[in-house]
């Protein structure tokens, strides 16, 4: 079993579509990927409908689920969910604020990076971003088309949008215990994306971590690729501590990013853990 826990499509920053990606994820011989957008699930259905389709001897299962921006004492963090009741009102409500906001400040980004020199639009990054919700990844491409930046992650600098960066605006981001309340609340299990991403800026402490896991989190996403070895070796470590469940993932972002599909995977016996747990939603099997 293969299994990849984390991926996204252009219902936010991913490249492919949700049935490219469910295409890709067959190609890449998954046995199961789950479906992380930023903040939105408006890529499930047509990931759903793409499953369905599959022709005869393709198998796949994809997890729905959603990454979501959190935030604790000023350090920004991400909180993957799955197989969450999409209709719970409160969780539902509090996902649209975050996309909502996302577009607020996604002018106030681009209006920065005008008054830096870079001969960037709101309409070119809302043809970037399509339907998606929209990020600095997609302002990031943007700066690539301009020839202001080589590469998307080299726009992820203090000169441009790194956190703190000079064009880097906040965006309403959720205090995390209440996000793995709200995740719980509808039925979802929440895991902790990435916690030692140390190249995206300031990391949660491990104390925070251990609030978390008293509130019901899940598991940590300790195999990613933004993780060194020693790093891996030290989230086990506190994942075996507070009684928590180790994954891991991709992150694939289609072209957006470098990481393969299915380049870190979830042990069979963890994914089995986390359905248990689930009670808001069911995968996607054809
Ligand atoms: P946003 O959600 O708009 O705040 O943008 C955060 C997203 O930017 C993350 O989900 C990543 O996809 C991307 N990102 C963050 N840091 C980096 C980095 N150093 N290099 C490349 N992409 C990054
Ligand atoms: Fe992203
Ligand atoms: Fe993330
Ligand atoms: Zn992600």
């Amino acid at each position: 079993m293969r299994i990849d826990l984390h991926a996204h499509s252009n219902a936010s920053d991913g490249t492919d579509s949700p049935a490219e990606l469910v295409a890709a994820a067959v190609a890449a011989g998954l046995d199961v990927v789950a479906l992380t957008d930023h903040d939105t699930v408006a890529g499930h259905a047509e990931a759903a409908r793409a499953v369905h389709a599959l022709p005869d001897g393709a198998r796949l299962t994809v997890v729905p689920g959603a990454e979501l921006s959190c935030v604790v004492d000023g350090v920004s963090m991400h909180l993957l969910a799955y197989l969450f009741d999409p209709e719970e009102p409160r969780f539902a409500a509090e996902r649209e604020l975050v996309r909502t906001d996302r577009f607020r400040r996604g002018r106030a980004i681009v209006e920065r990076c005008r008054e830096l020199g870079a001969d960037v639009s709101w309409e070119q990054v809302q043809r970037i971003a399509g339907a998606g919700s929209v990020g600095r990844p997609h302002i990031a491409s943007a700066l690539v088309e301009a020839g202001v930046v080589a590469t998307v992650s080299d726009a992820f600098t203090a000169e441009w949008l790194a956190n703190g960066g000079r064009a880097d605006v906040r965006k309403h981001e959720t205090d995390p215990i209440e996000a793995v309340r709200l995740v719980r609340a509808a039925g979802g299990v929440p895991v902790f994306a990435h916690p030692g991403a140390v190249k995206r800026g300031r990391t949660v402490p491990d104390g925070v971590i251990a609030e978390l896991a008293a509130a019901g989190l899940a598991a940590l996403e300790v195999d990613h690729t933004d993780h060194d070895e020693e790093t891996r070796a030290r989230l086990r470590g506190l994942a075996g501590e507070l009684g928590l469940l180790v994954t891991g993932s991709s992150d694939y972002h289609g072209t957006r990013k470098t990481v393969r599909l299915g380049e870190h995977t979830t042990d069979p016996a963890v994914y089995e853990a986390l359905l248990a747990q689930a009670t808001g939603a069911k995968p996607i099997e054809r």
